[in-house]
């Protein structure tokens, strides 16, 4: 049944979505959006230096083709399985869309990607969260008694850091009765990525984002990678000119000619996790094993200590009652100088 707010009616479910989060007022040190603190691929910083005023007064590309191929060289795929949207949010929004009919269930781990529950009721379906096993793992098997229409994966998953394992990724997508999501916005920090492997499957659709290995979280660039049906139909949902003149120039210069330096920055954020986490061992805190620019650490009173060090001038985001882990603080990586400042204030702000 439709509800009256305000003197106009919304859709039923609707009560049940809340608006994303809103900013605070900015703080010297911002680690809550795990983006680049390296700053940004310098290849796009020089191409957006191109820009005509055709590129504000006449309309992007339709579909991204040039950004679509950029990914087909940088994933190893063909541009034709590839699909461009408005930061990887835009594609899992239109996966949704596309890949499932309102009512149907779309399963997710729990804890995972705070929108994905979002996407699901704006979309008209019913999200239902898997909590992960107590290894941190995917529980494939709870995944699948869902017999949901849509599987969403996430490995590296936010907001534990912690990658599902290649068991449990197959075994869902083996014995699916419908579509998996596998989201890897975090695969530029992992061990595995899966990507590549995706347009071998008809039902399976991987995401991705620039957002946080290239530094271009403020352009919203992401692409989703699967075989060519699948695609087609995510890219109708999607719809036209998603990807504005300025993400398409800048996205794929960074991805024609900044790999090598996105890679030093993922290698250098590699080392920095395990010289944090050994670094927060000795304060006595207990991280979970990260395969993401960020860490995971649980707390016994997120909001305390995030309010504690948002005084001190740190934004991290407090994770409150999150399954299977309770209370934690996800901390995006950044310059060891910074993370020691971080690692300080926690310091004083836990004890
Ligand atoms: N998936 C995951 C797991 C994320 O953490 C994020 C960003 N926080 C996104 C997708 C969306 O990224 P974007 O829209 O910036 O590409």
């Amino acid at each position: 049944m439709e509800r009256v707010v305000s003197g106009f009616s919304v859709r039923p479910g609707y009560e049940l979505i809340s608006a994303y989060r809103s900013d605070r007022p900015a703080v010297p040190i911002d680690l809550s959006d795990n983006t680049n603190q390296w700053g940004v691929s310098p290849s796009a910083l020089a191409a957006l230096a191109t820009w005509t005023p055709r590129s504000v007064s006449e309309y992007p590309s339709l579909y991204s083709d040039a950004l679509a191929a950029a990914v087909g060289g940088y994933c190893g795929v063909s541009p034709d399985t590839v699909v461009c949207g408005c930061g990887s949010d835009d594609l899992l929004d239109a996966a949704m869309r596309a890949l499932a009919q309102p009512g149907e269930v779309i399963a997710h781990p729990a804890p995972s990607f705070a929108m994905i529950p979002i996407f699901a009721r704006t979309n008209g379906l019913v999200p239902v969260g898997v909590p992960l096993l107590p290894n941190g793992d995917l529980d494939a098997d709870a995944m699948l008694a869902t017999n949901a229409r849509i599987m969403y994966l996430c490995t590296p998953n936010n907001p534990t850091g912690t990658a599902h394992s290649r068991a449990a990724i197959q075994k869902v997508i083996d014995n699916a009765p419908g579509v998996v999501i596998l989201d890897e916005a975090y695969g530029e920090f992992a061990d595995e990525v899966y990507t590549a492997e995706a347009p071998r499957y008809p039902h399976v659709f991987a995401t991705r984002t620039l957002s946080k290995s290239f530094g271009l979280a403020g352009l919203r660039i992401g692409f989703g990678v699967g075989a060519l049906a699948l695609v087609a139909e995510v890219t109708k949902a999607r719809g036209p000119y998603k990807v504005n003149s300025f993400a398409e120039l800048a996205a794929t210069a960074a991805l024609t000619h900044d790999q090598a330096w996105m890679a030093g920055v993922a290698s250098e954020v590699k080392g920095l996790r395990t010289r944090f986490d050994a670094s927060l061992r000795e304060i006595g805190l207990s991280p979970l094993p990260s395969q993401a620019n960020f860490i995971c650490v649980p707390v016994s009173d997120a909001k305390r200590v995030v309010e504690g060090l948002y005084a001190r001038g740190i934004a991290v985001r407090a994770m409150v009652g999150l399954p299977v882990i309770g209370d934690a603080l996800r901390i995006g990586l950044a310059p060891w100088s910074v993370l020691e400042q971080v690692r300080d204030a926690l310091r004083e702000v836990v004890a």
